[in-house]
């Protein structure tokens, strides 16, 4: 079977040099372990951070070693009591083609529910992402007016679809016009801005006449930059990720937030996800929710085949995808 190893820690944005595929013997489970093959391969922008070689909330990824980040498979052979062979599980797996775990590495999942893949994505990590940086740091009210950048991707088009379930004026910042018809038109923000194309600061005024309370940063740099001096007294500001940063060589700047923050009496808080372990059951179950209801939609990007994996990683850099990135290896 083939795998994906980290070879080198890349200078700048990935390339495809800094990758290897391996050849590797598929192994057998032992005792308490089961076979799965991959179905699903989550590509996320955090695993950028891991492929350098610095201490975080995740440790670095070993060169030389397979990379890992949340897959969904199927059981194929059991010898473990709490799984049979066809269930469909999701974990931290390695990029490859199958995989042997101890039966505590995965958990089943509901296909009755939602399509298996959207346990990597409204289901998964990116819609519990969205839910508790949203609700638990911002708690956006009726009326307030909610700004989220990188909106149309993963964690941005739940984010501002539950901001609207909470009745706030929404606003989403994303760089392609397709993805803003998208967010309009498919998603129901009130507004959405290109960056790429348009003045972003006439057409965040614009679109915030009444200032802006919440400010849901999954991009950091220059976007931040624009929406600081509009933010209303008490705004609050879910720090979720800087993508925009992640291919610097030098540590960036940051955001120029102090006098704003003083100003408008703002809270930022950064976070991640797993500070939210406990209340996972809490998130999933409202996620479930809103879906079953028809008051969230979820896209993903599906690329097709294992042998583009890399390149799908490679192409969240590029904005390449609309909603949930994700790689299909094998049919369930
Ligand atoms: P997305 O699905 O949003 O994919 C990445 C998107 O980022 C691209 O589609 C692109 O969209 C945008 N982007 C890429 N480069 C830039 C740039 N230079 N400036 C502005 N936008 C850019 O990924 P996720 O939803 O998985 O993640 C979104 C953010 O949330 C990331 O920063 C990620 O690290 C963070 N995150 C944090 C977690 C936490 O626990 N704190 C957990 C999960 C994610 P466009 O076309 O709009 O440019």
């Amino acid at each position: 079977m083939q795998q994906i190893k980290l070879i080198k820690r890349p200078s700048g944005t990935p390339t495809n040099e800094d990758f290897e595929f391996a050849e590797a013997p598929i192994g057998e489970p032992a005792e308490g372990e089961v076979l799965i093959r991959t179905n699903y391969i989550s590509v996320d922008p955090y695993l950028r951070g891991r492929m350098n070689n610095v201490k975080s909330y995740v440790p670095p990824f070993e060169l030389d070693s397979v990379i890992t980040s949340a897959v969904i498979g199927q059981v194929i052979e059991s010898k473990s009591t709490h799984f049979e062979k066809n269930d469909v599980v999701t974990g931290g797996l390695g990029w490859q083609e199958y995989s042997v775990v101890q039966e505590s590495e995965v958990r089943k999942i509901d296909t009755n529910l939602a399509p298996a893949s959207a346990y990597l994505s409204v289901l998964g990590m990116t819609g519990l992402t969205a839910y508790f940086g949203l609700l638990d740091i911002a708690d956006p009210k009726e009326g307030e007016t909610v700004v989220v950048s990188g909106a149309a991707g993963a964690v941005g088009s739940v984010v501002g679809q539950i901001a609207k379930i909470k009745g706030a004026h929404v606003v989403g910042i994303a760089g392609s016009d397709e993805k803003i018809e998208y967010l309009k038109n498919e998603l129901g923000f009130d507004a959405a801005i290109n960056y790429k194309t348009e003045e972003i600061e006439t057409a965040l005024a614009k679109a915030c006449p009444n200032g802006i309370d919440v400010y849901y940063e999954n991009v950091g740099g220059e976007i931040g930059d624009a929406v600081l001096p509009l933010l209303n007294k008490f705004a609050r500001i879910p720090v979720c990720g800087a993508i925009s940063a992640y291919n610097n060589k030098e540590a960036d700047i940051g955001l120029r937030v102090q006098s704003y923050l003083i100003k408008s009496s703002a809270l930022m808080q950064g976070f991640t996800v797993g500070d939210y372990a406990s209340r996972f059951k809490e998130g999933s179950e409202a996620l479930a929710g809103w879906l079953q209801a028809g008051e969230i939609q979820y896209e993903e990007t599906i690329t097709e085949g294992f042998e583009n994996t890399i390149d799908a990683f490679l192409d969240l850099f590029q904005g390449a995808n609309v909603g949930k990135a994700i790689v299909k290896v094998s049919d369930i």
